[in-house]
């Protein structure tokens, strides 16, 4: 299993638009990031968690050419909104979407015209919205999905493990349930915003407290503020536990 990071910022992106700071005027390439998207694949499968703003340009940038099914973690505009870049991935054949409930009937609500029939010249992304299962798991391909759930400040989101790794981009805590399903990973993406508390993420030491206590083989950190300059931050963080950046492939056998 191969999976690719293709966007690893936080809600605004990196740089932020108007903002003078020294990460977000950073000529670095790993202090720019996109909003966060991931593309897993293994054989022939490809999935894709989360629709980013940036999808269509990540999917360029990485080369993507085919799109299996997409999973939401939630519905919050920089993990959903290029669902409309999935347009030409869904030509030949529909592509199943997944997410718990209240965010297929978000996405419904917020994208009407996907779900309706199509009209003259406005063509439309051919999504299948699907529910999946609470507390449940589903195969697609070769790859085993659980969702973990997971709080998002006062908001119930999913993350996701896939075989051994799991991919958890917007959190505040990690109720017990949930660290049950997060047993011998190989790898663990998790979201970290900035060093300084927040009400809706973890913090880099939070997020590095969790890691500890889940203790897979490595670890990346993810949803990046422009508080955080990556060379700064990779200097800092203990051994076993990284910066993710746009671009990142890791694989897994
Ligand atoms: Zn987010
Ligand atoms: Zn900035
Ligand atoms: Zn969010």
């Amino acid at each position: 299993m191969k999976m690719k990071l293709l966007g690893t910022g936080t809600s605004h992106g990196i740089p932020v638009a108007g903002c003078s700071c020294p990460v977000c005027q950073s000529e670095r390439l790993e202090n720019k990031r996109y909003r966060c998207s991931l593309w897993i694949q293994e054989d022939e499968t490809n999935l894709i968690i989360d629709t980013s703003p940036e999808f269509r340009l990540q999917a360029v940038r990485a080369g993507i050419s085919k799109v299996d099914a997409v999973l939401f973690t939630h519905a919050h505009a920089d993990h959903l909104h290029g669902i409309d870049d999935l347009r030409p991935f869904s030509w030949k054949k529909e592509i199943p979407i997944y997410a718990q409930k209240n965010v297929i009937k978000e996405i419904q609500e917020r994208f009407p015209y996907i779900f309706t029939a199509p009209k003259q010249g406005g063509g439309t992304p051919n999504i299948k919205a699907n529910l999946f299962p609470d507390q449940g798991s589903l195969s697609i391909g070769p790859l085993k999905i659980t969702a973990i759930p997971v709080m998002h400040g006062n908001l119930g989101i999913f993350g996701y493990r896939i075989g051994n790794a799991a991919y958890i981009t917007d959190c505040s805590c990690i109720p017990d349930s949930s660290y049950a399903l997060l047993k011998d990973l190989d790898l663990l993406i998790l979201g970290a915003l900035r060093y300084k508390p927040h009400e809706t993420h973890f913090s880099v030491p939070q997020a590095i407290e969790v890691i500890k206590k889940i203790s897979p083989g490595r670890a990346y950190l993810t949803h990046l503020c422009h508080d955080l300059d990556h060379f700064q931050l990779k200097a800092d963080l203990p051994k076993g536990i990284e910066p993710a950046w746009d671009g990142l492939e890791i694989t897994l056998t």
